[in-house]
């Protein structure tokens, strides 16, 4: 050892939290029981409880769960614009207590409580001391959903990016072979992209790619998925789709762009895609589904553009 080194007592303190907490976990009639008669022991529990996860849904619930053990409350309804969510848990009656939800400079959206019976003073006093308590909870778990959001979406268009398709794709070739279900494959490429950013500059090839996806948009279901694979390629999962539908979908989406016209400054620039597409077979992973779709879409291109080129 050198000189210059010393040495520290450590002490080590090991708590299970899980068996600490215990009591935390289900309603119990024990925890019912001390829960009415201690208001505390109800916002220690509430407490314990909304920081076990960040998804709102759960935050929400649980804040209705544990107002109910105190309170005679029907339903709980809770909406952010901002956040664009909204969660309902209960059936809606008459008798309702509202609160507008904000942190400092943050509108967190609203709250209502319903009942049959009107709402006492001493009961929105109550409710007022849980929502202190659920506040800043619920704006973690607002804003880590705006995270994860943010994370899996192309920033240019707002279609799905990368990330998300990597997640998603090996589980919807799972299940679709789990349970012996059709699944389409698009690739999608702009035809003489290039040609579009050299002769109108850059600022119109990013309109070019945000409004062609608004248009793929409306070709597919919502259950369907774009994302955008790279620069200006596409990847379309049409789940549920056998190739002859999945062939007619592809033609839809080659039209619909074919009479998209993008404006931009004075000018008109109308857009055309090569497509590609493929269907799982039995025997396909991930790689030969992509493979026999990017061959499809190869040779769209060699045929003259403007095409769907199915591999089936
Ligand atoms: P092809 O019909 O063979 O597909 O020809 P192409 O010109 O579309 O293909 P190429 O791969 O040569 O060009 C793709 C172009 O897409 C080049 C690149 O600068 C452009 N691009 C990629 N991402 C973006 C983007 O986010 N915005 C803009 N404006 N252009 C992009
Ligand atoms: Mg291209
Ligand atoms: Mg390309």
């Amino acid at each position: 050892m050198s000189s210059a080194m010393t040495l520290k007592a450590v002490s080590v303190n090991a708590i299970e939290f899980d068996s600490e907490f215990n009591d935390f976990a289900p309603i119990t009639a024990t925890s019912l029981r001390k829960a009415l008669t201690d208001p505390k022991e109800l916002m220690r529990r509430l407490g314990y409880r909304l920081q076990q996860s960040l998804d709102v849904s759960y935050v929400v619930n649980t804040l209705f769960e544990e107002i109910s053990v105190v309170l005679d409350v029907q339903s709980l309804d809770y909406q952010s614009e901002q956040h664009n969510f909204s969660f309902n848990v209960g059936k809606k009656t008459h008798h309702r207590a509202i609160y507008q939800l904000t942190v400092p400079a943050e509108d967190l959206g609203s709250v209502q409580f319903s009942r049959r019976r009107k709402f006492q003073e001493s009961e929105l006093a109550l409710l007022e001391s849980l929502l202190s308590i659920f506040v800043y909870p619920l704006r973690n778990a607002l804003q880590y959903r705006d995270a994860i959001e943010t994370a899996f979406k192309d920033p240019l268009t707002g279609a799905a990016n990368r990330v998300a398709m990597d997640g998603a794709l090996p589980r919807e070739i799972e299940v679709a072979h789990r349970y012996n279900q059709p699944l389409s494959f698009l690739m999608l490429d702009l035809d003489k992209f290039k040609g579009v950013n050299d002769n109108y500059g850059h600022s119109a090839g990013d309109l070019v790619l945000k409004e062609t996806v608004q248009v793929i948009e409306t070709c597919i279901r919502n259950t369907d998925m774009n994302f955008r694979f790279g620069g200006e390629e596409f990847v379309i999962v049409l789940t549920n789709t056998a190739n002859p539908a999945a062939e007619i979908i592809a033609e839809r989406i080659r039209e619909a762009v074919e009479g998209l016209v993008c404006n931009f400054e004075d000018q008109q620039i109308n857009p055309t895609v090569s497509i590609g597409l493929s269907s799982l077979q039995q025997s396909d992973d991930q790689a030969i589904l992509f493979k026999r779709a990017d061959q499809a879409l190869y040779k769209a291109k060699n045929n003259g553009r403007n095409k769907v080129i199915n591999a089936e």
